[in-house]
């Protein structure tokens, strides 16, 4: 009796072994052949997923705090894809409780280096930063589109998923066979196969997203196609933290369409603005104006600030937007004020659009003011680790370096150094966001509020101005002048005539 059966008896075990469990790098290589095989996959090099629908949520736009997250619906969605060039761009209506507005947000390239691009129906082109792009779509910026597109993963997944076992890992409510795998960014991740179609069900990534901070994502992909050569999902929905980020179907998919480049085009008008973008790094367009001594206007293209002069340092009432024009604004007073450090910045609320750029504040060690209403959402925004890739608080968090804390106050919160006072005041009841603080200058008269009442623009009272005119009057406040966190600087009397006039 020799030892010959054993080994047949052995191989037949391992082929079988095979043959019922590939591999991780085989289920990722099976993948990318369902896709239409790696050259193929390899020559996408524009992608344009256009005619979505579907929804977005996390907008962080409730009235009180402790609210549920609204569901807001995108329609018109075109996402524009650029893999060869580095480039991506997102396009789409959002509607959400009577507000609407269409967007586009593209990161574009000049001479090679990166650009953001956001364009607002109703509003000219703006050019910043990369890190300036903000986004109500189906991520949190186009950025996100080149990173977590499932050409990029696919391919990613094919060649570095290893060379053993899956795991069997939960995803979307099934156990599937999942793979480890290495992006192109260094990023790790993890890989869901579909048992049967063999295709890609989906990824889990950690993001970094500019509020919510660092929280596990899952991108689930349904409805494969096959388009030009390629076999692509139609369907994607974003989950983040276990709960719904965004929802996509689109109708249409084209593949390196030559048309797809024209949205990356930077107007022959926009190239000053661009140079500048690139040169300045954190950038976004702003400008400082005087509205009364010691108070000005910091006019962003769409969401604006206050800035109040003490004595021996400034107080920035609302940092909205996104870091990148709290990084911008820093720079102009630290040029304009030399040796006035922020050392405040106040949250009228905690609309993330209004929040944006609180982090960046608190980066330069500015004491963020939040009222009590506000607290949990605001201490999330801040303390919430942001790693991947870390932003400029948690760079000097890590380095031990000094930065700003959130100081809770209730009700309403003074601050004065020398002749100059800063007031700030919580007000019940505004239907737009409850509570919702005003920030008021006494010795120069000067109100500061946002989304209640848009100075400057001529429009009608909404119930939340006439609910902020007598909130002002409540609290016996003489203001003269009106600052808005959106619109212009106008007269108070601009306000009593608009409410006298839905009366
Ligand atoms: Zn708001």
């Amino acid at each position: 009796m020799g030892t010959g059966r054993w080994v047949v008896a052995g191989l037949a075990l391992l082929a079988s072994a095979c043959s019922s469990t590939p591999t991780a790098r085989a289920l990722a290589q099976d993948a990318v052949t369902a896709m239409g095989g790696i050259e193929q996959l390899q020559g996408v090099q524009t992608l344009v997923m256009s005619g979505g629908s579907g929804t977005r949520n996390r907008l962080g736009q409730s009235v009180r705090v402790t609210d549920p997250d609204g569901t807001a619906q995108l329609s018109n969605v075109i996402e524009t894809l650029d893999l060869a060039g580095g480039r991506a761009a997102l396009d789409y209506q959002i509607e959400n409780a009577g507000f609407m507005q269409h967007r586009q947000e593209v990161l574009a390239k000049k001479d090679d280096k990166l650009v953001g691009l956001e364009n607002v129906a109703g509003r000219p082109l703006a050019v910043m930063s990369p890190s300036g792009l903000f986004s109500w779509g189906s991520q949190n910026s186009p950025e996100f589109l080149l990173r977590r597109n499932v050409v990029t993963i696919a391919l990613a997944a094919a060649n570095s998923a290893l060379d053993e076992p899956p795991q069997d890992t939960p995803f979307n409510g099934r156990t599937l066979k999942s793979a480890g795998i290495t992006l192109p960014s260094g990023e790790k991740a993890t890989v869901f196969f579909e048992p049967e179609s063999k295709l890609l069900a989906g990824y889990e990534v950690l993001d970094t997203e500019s509020m919510l901070g660092d929280i596990t994502a899952q991108y689930i992909l349904a409805d494969y196609k096959a388009v030009g050569g390629v076999t692509l999902p139609h369907k994607i929905t974003i989950r983040k933290g276990d709960r719904p980020y965004s929802e996509v179907q689109f109708k249409l998919a084209a593949v390196n369409d030559a048309a797809a480049q024209e949205v990356f085009a930077i107007p022959e008008t926009a190239n000053a603005d661009a140079n500048r973008a690139i040169a300045e790094g954190d950038y976004s367009p702003l400008a400082l104006t005087k509205v009364a001594d010691g108070v000005y206007f910091a006019r962003a293209y769409s969401h604006n600030s206050m800035v109040v002069e003490f004595p021996t340092f400034l107080a920035v009432v609302e940092a909205a937007y996104t870091d990148a024009q709290s990084h911008t604004l820093a720079r102009m007073l630290e040029q304009q004020f030399p040796g006035k450090p922020i050392r405040y910045a106040a949250v009228t609320h905690h609309h993330y659009d209004h929040t944006g750029g609180v982090r960046g504040l608190a980066s330069y060690g500015a004491t963020i003011l939040v009222e009590k209403g506000h607290e949990p959402e605001m201490r999330m925004v801040l303390e919430t680790p942001h790693t991947n890739p870390p932003d400029a608080l948690e760079t000097k968090r890590k380095a031990g370096q000094t930065v700003g804390a959130i100081e809770v106050f209730e009700g309403k919160k003074v601050i004065t150094d020398g002749s100059q006072s800063l007031e700030l005041y919580a007000i019940t009841g505004n239907p737009h966001v409850d509570p919702k603080v005003i920030a008021y200058v006494p010795g120069t008269r000067v109100l500061f509020q946002s989304d209640i009442f848009f100075p400057g623009l001529g429009a009608p009272a909404s119930p939340d101005a006439v609910h902020l005119l007598k909130s002002v009057r409540d609290l016996k406040l003489a203001v003269a002048t009106n600052i808005g966190g959106h619109g212009g600087v106008g007269p108070f009397a601009e306000l009593e005539k608009a409410v006298a006039a839905v009366k």
